[in-house]
């Protein structure tokens, strides 16, 4: 029998759980516990860290997991590390579910950069506008350029005091291309700091920048283990014994 871990945080993952959910198989959905009020999941569903590669394994262990899905997003680099160590060591499948990144457009105009502290280096002397996409856990170097005015973007207001001051939105995506163009219109803003997360939901920000000629410091994605890997839900399905028609 069949009894799945998905680790979960993105909305391919949802979509995977909607899927499984459509079956007899068993499923279990994991959270990281960054979103305060993560969203409802049909499958039971666990919050919070596993202790690292070794917790896992236990988890893995304990409850008799035969099959593990990495839907974590594709910068949460530790966990897709962890996944690949634990599944080694208890003799798991892993699988990957992980979107394309994005590829630049002809009008497009990125500057690829490494990591944040790149991206920090990567904006201009002079005071601009800036829109910092990227998570909260992540913001901290762009204290080195206080000339800047910021504008972040988080799923739940900021608990704790920001490492500098920002112009805040608290709004959950997947955003739209005619929202993220009135967002950046209205703010005056002339710089885009983007990871390359790949899928649609947070596409409209890289489209909005190409409408508006916004250059866009892209932040490329970790190296990720050595692993089984899809794009779609489908082929999940597929691998779980579960060929379903969806074109996902
Ligand atoms: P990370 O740096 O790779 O993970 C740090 C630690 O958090 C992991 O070592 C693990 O703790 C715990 N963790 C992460 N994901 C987990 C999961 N799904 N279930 C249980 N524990 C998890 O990851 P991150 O960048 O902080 O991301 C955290 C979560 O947010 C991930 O689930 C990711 O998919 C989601 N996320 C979503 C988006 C999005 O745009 N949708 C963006 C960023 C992150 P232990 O070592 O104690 O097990």
């Amino acid at each position: 029998m069949i009894r799945a871990l998905i680790l979960g945080g993105t909305a391919d993952a949802s979509l995977l759980a909607a899927e499984i959910a459509r079956t007899r198989i068993e499923a279990v959905y994991s959270y990281g516990g960054r979103t305060r009020v993560p969203a409802d999941q049909p499958l039971p569903t666990r919050i919070g860290g596993f202790g690292g590669a070794s917790g896992l394994a236990e988890y893995i262990r304990r409850e008799r997991i035969t099959h593990v899905i990495d839907a974590t997003h594709p910068f949460a680099a530790q966990m897709s590390r962890n996944a690949a160590e634990a599944c080694a060591q208890t003799g798991t499948p892993l699988i990957a579910l992980e979107r394309a990144p994005w590829t630049r457009a002809p009008n497009d105009s990125w500057i690829e950069v490494a990591d944040v502290n790149a991206a920090v280096a990567a904006l201009p002397e002079r005071p601009t506008k800036v829109f910092l996409a990227i998570g909260r856990q992540h913001i901290a170097p762009f204290a080195m350029r206080p000339q800047h005015a910021y504008t972040l973007r988080f799923v739940d207001p900021p608990e704790a005091p920001l490492p500098f001051a920002a112009d805040v939105i608290v709004s959950r995506g997947p955003f739209r291309l005619d929202g993220e163009l009135e967002m950046l219109r209205t703010r005056g803003t002339a710089w885009i700091v983007a990871r390359n997360s790949g899928g649609v939901g947070a596409r409209a920000k890289i489209d909005a920048a190409r409408v508006l000629g916004l250059p866009v410091i892209m932040i490329s994605r970790p190296k990720l283990p050595e692993r089984l890997r899809v794009e779609s839900v489908a082929e999940i399905m597929q691998w779980l014994g579960h060929p379903t028609r969806l074109g996902a």
